[in-house]
């Protein structure tokens, strides 16, 4: 600001010279200002280059706030779940609680990878006809893809290792809660790869197959699920294929770091492939599938 202020300033003193040079030249009866209002016509020009001022200041505060605004819109945008929740972890709880570095990947590993548990705790996702709790099969098929990786020398990350959900007991905005924490655990770790696992449900029982989501705006994200899917369709001989597919909603896509997609394995609503998600053979084939996506995609990456 000072330079423009210092530049105005000077215009002003020129302009005052020329303004008086002019008054000398002009007949008296033709100074306007001095006459018509009573006020100086010097003080006229000094309250309208004060205005002018005032102005310029105006438009610069304006425009540096609607750049700190659009530098601050990721970092808005990150609660904004938690906020239509009606609930937002403040600053200082977070880092009480996540006080500690990022974490880097164990020397020797290639890589880390989080595997997200969907749901668990107080929340059981979907359930199937025979009662089956999404939350239980969620973590079943996360820690056997959890073994499969470290079998490939990753290091793999659980965000959710037991039943128990993230949140804290007593907490009435749980489920915001344990989402945000979950995030936070993949941008501590700052992972390869992030894979949610999820099993799907629809009002009509005869859709089924898996199905891996990733956020609509991440050609990283599309591609991990596009190797992943195409895995899955092969290896499960899935008799309707599915396409992984974009979505902007899903909070773990959009307020992930790094590349995330979820992984739908299947449908629990589908009675035929409720039975098969609780079979063993098939969990393994399933994860396997899943591993391979990941390594895909890995292997792809590591050749750009
Ligand atoms: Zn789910």
């Amino acid at each position: 600001m000072s330079p423009a202020i210092g530049i105005v300033i000077n215009l002003l003193g020129v302009n005052a010279v020329k303004q008086s040079n002019q008054k000398k030249k002009n007949d008296m009866g033709r100074e306007m200002p001095e006459i018509s209002s009573g006020i100086p016509a010097k003080l006229i020009r000094y309250l309208m280059l004060f205005m002018l001022l005032v102005l310029v200041f105006l438009v610069s505060a304006y425009a540096g706030s609607m750049k700190k605004k659009e530098k601050s819109r990721a970092e808005q945008g990150k609660g904004d779940i938690a906020k239509e929740s009606g609930w937002e972890e403040s600053k200082q709880e977070e880092k009480a609680r996540d006080n500690s570095n990022k974490e880097a990947a164990e020397p020797g590993t290639k890589g880390t990878i989080v595997l997200d548990a969907g749901h668990g705790g107080f929340d059981p996702g979907v359930s199937g006809a025979s009662g089956i709790a999404e939350r239980e099969l969620n973590l079943v098929f996360a820690q056997k893809l959890e073994k499969l990786l470290e079998e490939e020398g990753y290091q793999v990350v659980q965000t959710r290792p037991t039943e128990a959900g993230l949140y804290d007991e007593g907490q009435s905005h749980k489920k915001a809660q344990d989402m945000q924490r979950r995030c936070a655990v993949i941008e501590k770790t700052q992972p390869l790869v992030s894979v949610s696992i999820h099993q799907n449900s629809y009002p009509d029982s005869s859709v089924s197959g898996p199905q891996v989501f990733y956020y609509a705006q991440s050609k990283e994200g599309e591609r991990l699920a596009s190797c992943i899917q195409n895995c899955m369709n092969e290896q499960l001989d899935v008799k309707t294929p599915k396409k992984h597919k974009g979505n902007e909603s899903y909070y773990i896509l959009k307020r992930s770091v790094g590349t995330t997609v979820i992984v739908e394995c299947g449908f629990l609503t589908n009675p035929e492939e409720e039975k098969m998600l609780q079979n063993e053979a098939y969990q393994d084939r399933a994860v396997s599938a899943i591993r391979d996506g990941i390594l895909r995609y890995l292997q792809d990456t590591s050749e750009e």
